[in-house]
């Protein structure tokens, strides 16, 4: 569809889909053109490559009020602005020029499949290594999670050579030996079609190499996993539950302190948001107001479960939904010092 939305219809348009999103295992269209049509898919393009370029803050901001209406969607759209950071980032010229505009425009989609580098199969011998040779690089193995890959076009990964060092590469979907897995079967956001990646003897042009060899490839960008946008999105679902619990306490006194509670404390993380966005947050600060969100999100997200008493239940009801979204922010892009501090958080009184 043509014509351009305001956010407020976009958002509208997500909320509708929103269960269909979560339930069922198919690109959530309409969403994804609504989020094309309100000038989403270029929030975190820079102007000269066809996007509009928001500051951090405005862009979290943008993802906190899409993760509030259609988690799925936001989830996808964060995969896939990750990809297009990392292209901005990266200082290849040829690359950016030749994908963001695309991007910008919803020609293309791209991905990440990184976790393999940070948080995934830490324990075990590197699931997707690379060998250079003269004038390309050659992948083996696989990419254990890829979220919206049966839909992209391209996939921004990370490998390990031989020697220990690592690199980030943008593969084609078109590359011969690469396969996608069919989505895997999630307990929420079924639509975000998360799957496998496999590569088997793929062979790159050197071109595809965005960054490396280098000891820790994805800090040498700055930009480590567990940043702000997660806690963005933990705070969007948060606010969409908290809303909910207010409505609720305006016609039942029981529920009014636990509401109240909740919007005090949700003010108190979206003020740390917003300083951390405005002064950058090194991993420490990242990582402890990730732990705060997530347990805000997991409480105000059973908190208005609870409200909906068995009615919310119900699949048709948005509170089983919401605390079902929640809990998957114990184990997305959550590092180990993240989660432990999200676990003290939770931890159960003496
Ligand atoms: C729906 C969904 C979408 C995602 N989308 C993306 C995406 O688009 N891009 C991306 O890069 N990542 C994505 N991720 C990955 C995510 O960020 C985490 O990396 C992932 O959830 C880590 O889980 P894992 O099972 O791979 O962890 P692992 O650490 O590999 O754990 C797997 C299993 O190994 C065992 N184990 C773990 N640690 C040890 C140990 N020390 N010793 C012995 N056994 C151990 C446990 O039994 C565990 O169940 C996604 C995850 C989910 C759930």
């Amino acid at each position: 569809m043509n014509g351009s939305l305001t956010l407020e219809q976009a958002l509208d348009i997500l909320e509708k889909h929103a269960a269909e999103a979560d339930a069922v295992p198919s690109w959530p269209a309409s969403s994804w053109d609504a989020l094309r049509r309100c000038g989403a898919l270029g929030w975190s393009i820079p102007r000269e490559y066809g996007g509009s370029g928001l500051e951090p803050l405005e862009l979290l901001e943008g993802y906190q009020r899409l993760a509030g209406a259609c988690l799925t969607t936001c989830f996808l759209l964060s995969q896939r602005d990750s990809a297009c950071r990392r292209l901005r980032d990266s200082g290849h010229e040829e690359l950016r020029r030749e994908l963001l505009p695309a991007l910008a425009s919803g020609q293309r989609f791209a991905t990440v499949g990184l976790a393999q580098l940070t948080t995934s199969r830490q324990h075990v011998r590197p699931v997707l290594t690379a060998r250079l040779e003269e004038e390309s690089v050659r992948l083996e193995g696989t990419m254990p999670w890829v979220t919206g890959a049966p839909q992209a076009d391209h996939f921004l990964t990370g490998v390990v050579l031989d020697d220990g060092r690592q690199m980030l590469l943008v593969v084609p979907r078109t590359a011969a030996g690469l396969s996608v897995g069919s989505p895997m079967d999630l307990m929420a956001l079924e639509g975000s079609l998360t799957a496998e990646v496999r590569c088997q003897d793929v062979r790159l042009e050197r071109r595809y190499i965005l960054a490396g060899p280098a000891e820790r490839v994805l800090a040498a960008g700055g930009r480590g996993t567990g940043g702000l946008e997660t806690s963005g999105l933990a705070l969007g679902l948060a606010r969409s539950a908290i809303a909910y619990l207010q409505k609720e306490a305006e016609k039942r006194p029981e529920w009014q302190a636990r509401a109240a509670a909740c919007a005090e404390r949700w003010q108190v993380l979206q003020e740390q948001l917003r300083r951390l966005a405005r002064e950058g947050a090194d991993a420490a600060a990242a990582s402890n107001l990730r732990a705060k969100a997530n347990a805000l999100v997991l409480r105000a997200t059973q908190f208005a479960l609870a409200a909906a008493k068995g009615s919310g239940f119900l699949r048709s009801h948005p509170a089983q939904r919401w605390a079902r979204q929640a809990l998957f922010f114990l184990v997305w892009s959550c590092p180990a010092p993240a989660l432990d501090a999200t676990l003290t958080c939770l931890a159960l009184p003496e």
